[in-house]
């Protein structure tokens, strides 16, 4: 769900970060955690939170990706929200992540493939948004390398998951 279409050159860098957060995934992959990753990236265009889900290692059914990457963002600037801030994800994100990502005032979130319908509560990330009773509006954009993110999460979990 878009609620303006990417440049060209919006969707080269989305693409990049989105591969970068699918490096997390391979990273909760081989932890033992499920394949999800989060990238924060400022204004300029730099990382500044890599993140990856830690709900098994952390015993914490809020360690998702994003989560942890908003944490880790918030406390290396030393802010409690993240304006001017864009999140890539590797999947559509949760509705807890994505109040999160509204929470924490978040300029755009950029995801992978689509959500089937498979989290406690299958809420589309627009509709969440179109909801979301505050000043501050995210911008979703979605289906970014949705094949491929799908793919690669899928390998993961035949690789990893035993
Ligand atoms: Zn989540």
């Amino acid at each position: 769900m878009n609620w303006r279409p990417l440049s060209s050159k919006e969707l080269q860098a989305a693409e990049h970060y989105v591969r970068l957060a699918m490096a997390q995934a391979e990273l909760a992959a081989q932890t033992g955690n499920a394949p999800f990753g989060a990238v924060i990236v400022d204004a300029l265009g730099e990382v500044v939170a890599a993140e990856h889900n830690r709900v098994r290692e952390a015993l914490d059914p809020s360690a998702h990706a994003e989560i942890n990457a908003i944490r880790v963002a918030c406390r290396r600037m030393q802010m409690p929200t993240l304006e001017g801030y864009l999140l890539y994800f590797n999947k559509e994100p949760c509705p807890m992540c994505l109040v999160c990502a509204i929470e924490a005032k978040l300029s755009a979130v950029y995801y992978g493939d689509p959500d089937d319908g498979s989290p406690p509560v299958a809420l589309p990330a627009a509709e969440i948004v179109r909801r979301a009773a505050v000043d501050h509006r995210v911008q979703v954009h979605g289906g970014i390398l949705a094949e491929e993110t799908r793919h690669h999460r899928e390998d993961l979990l035949r690789r990893y998951s035993s």
